[in-house]
């Protein structure tokens, strides 16, 4: 890791908590809870004494009851665990948990402090950060690109084949199951700037999540009302074909693979106002657009109202569905074909 690289110890600290880091290395589980407190053997010494280390939720910090007395925050705890300085503990969490850092030249002189607010989570859902509304500046205007990469995604996961993507698909849009990190036991699906930089990865549980975990996670701090999945690559494509417009990323990439590659997905079935912002900028005028959402209450409500929006700048055709929950995932190629020639 360069010298120049600037991390903000201070939002990774608030960031991310110690049962997230402790999730991370897989000892969560042999953790005792008990209120406030997490209590076990100490992971940085070992030992059998269960009580020896301990680490108090709401403080999100950690203590270690043994001769060699010691406690710190999340930092302090990876930085120990990982015989590493603070410095290269908190580069380490922003990898592992997708916090964005920036170079020292861009972060000192101009800018204010991260946008990201310090999202205080609750114990029980580590996946979901929820951001407070804060006033806009010009810096919130952009999800910054992220500044390692996911490694070892492994493609050949089953869920993968099983959701229909060939290995083609994969490659180009980079998806793969992840072992390690805060997406460790997902499919981490990059998610790109209009200008084809990673400014995230979600990540999909393969198959019915259990209980009360998310199918979907995303990185804390990421805004995913800038985006709009695959328009790096859908406005690469000719100008006179129609861009079509989906909910999910499995609907966008499938429709890639069957050859409809001007497709972008809204990650959710309403259009945000910054979303309406890119279609505007990246369609000419007289651009055609075809909406293909979920055939559900959700789909048909978002898609008459991104209609009557985006029907003030270029022409709108909304794709019904003939079965109730039908979705552009399960489309063949030749009904995909279909839907965009009645155009
Ligand atoms: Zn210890």
């Amino acid at each position: 890791m360069p010298k120049s690289q600037y991390v903000d110890f201070k939002s990774v600290k608030t960031s991310v908590t110690m049962e997230q880091v402790l999730q991370h290395y897989g000892l969560l589980e042999q953790m005792k809870r008990s209120g406030d407190s997490l209590s076990g053997c100490c992971p940085l010494h070992g030992g059998t004494n269960s009580t020896q280390f301990r680490v108090s939720i709401s403080k999100n910090c950690w203590n270690c009851f043994s001769e060699s007395k010691c406690g710190g925050n999340v930092l302090d705890f990876v930085a120990k665990k990982e015989r590493i300085t603070v410095h290269a503990a908190a580069t380490k969490l922003c990898e592992w948990f997708q916090l964005p850092m920036e170079d020292n030249r861009t972060a000192v002189a101009s800018r204010p402090p991260r946008p990201w607010p310090p999202p205080k989570l609750p114990p029980s859902s580590p996946a979901i950060t929820v951001l407070k509304e804060k006033p806009k500046t010009e810096d919130e205007t952009a999800n910054p690109p992220l500044k390692f990469r996911l490694e070892h995604l492994d493609v050949t996961h089953p869920y993968l084949t099983e959701r229909g993507l060939t290995p083609e698909t994969l490659m180009d849009f980079g998806l793969g199951h992840c072992a390690k990190g805060m997406m460790a036991g997902r499919i981490a699906i990059p998610i790109n700037d209009p200008e084809g930089k990673i400014v995230a990865y979600a990540g999909r549980w393969p198959g019915e999540p259990p209980g009360d975990v998310p199918k979907y996670k995303l990185p804390p701090g990421f805004r995913k009302s800038l985006e709009l999945f695959n328009l790096d690559r859908a406005t690469k494509e000719p100008s006179d074909m129609p861009l079509v417009i989906v909910e999910g990323f499995f609907g966008a990439m499938k429709l890639y693979q069957h050859g409809c590659r001007k497709v972008v997905a809204l990650m959710g079935s309403s259009l945000s106002a910054a979303q309406e912002g890119l279609i505007r900028k990246h369609t000419a005028q007289s651009s055609r657009v075809v909406l293909m959402l979920d055939e559900d209450e959700a789909g048909r409500l978002g898609r008459e109202d991104i209609a009557v929006r985006l029907a003030k700048f270029v022409f709108v055709r909304i794709h019904a569905f003939d079965q109730e929950s039908a979705q552009p995932e399960n489309l063949t190629a030749e009904q995909i074909s279909a839907a965009l020639e009645v155009l």
